[in-house]
């Protein structure tokens, strides 16, 4: 190879690098770009969805008895999860406003409700919990409160079979 031939290459395949390197920049920007974008979207989503869920709930922990109206407190719950029935997202009758307590309690499985929207606890595994959280027993076969749109209770059967218990 010539001086030549070798500065030549050396330019050549400078700019193929630079260029190579200037393209997946731009791809990387742009998935970023997208993803932020999706993300931002599924976050306003979110948002809307717990916002009118609560709203449904007259801004109160639906758990019998609980006295948590502060919209900090509080969550929109979802029954079927949106990752298990995407066709649900945003749908009202699909969500639980509850407080932190009670969401966490939702969630970890402490307690569903049943086909006529009553409280069921799960006995055995609220055992491993002292007060003030074992108090939802006391609750056991109560019914939550009312919301405007009613809950769809063909959506339970997924927070069953995710927290593995029937009521
Ligand atoms: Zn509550």
């Amino acid at each position: 190879m010539s001086e030549l031939d070798r500065i030549l290459s050396d330019i050549l395949f400078d700019e193929i690098t630079s260029y190579t390197n200037v393209k997946e920049t731009n791809i990387r920007k742009q998935v970023k770009a997208y993803e932020s974008q999706s993300s931002l979207a599924i976050r306003i989503g979110q948002n809307e969805f717990s916002k009118n869920v609560k709203e449904n709930f007259h801004n109160k922990c639906c758990f019998p008895s609980c006295e948590i109206s502060d919209k900090n407190f509080l969550i929109g719950s979802h029954i079927a999860r949106w990752s298990d029935r995407p066709e649900l997202r945003g749908e009202i009758d699909n969500g639980l406003c509850l407080c932190l307590m009670h969401d966490k309690a939702f969630e970890m499985g402490l307690f569903t409700l049943d086909i006529d929207l009553l409280v069921s606890i799960n006995t055995e595994r609220l055992a491993n919990y002292g007060n003030p959280i074992n108090r939802i027993k006391e609750f056991n076969g109560y019914p939550i409160k009312q919301a405007q749109t009613c809950v769809n209770t063909d959506y339970l059967e997924h927070h069953w079979i995710r927290i593995g218990f029937r009521p």
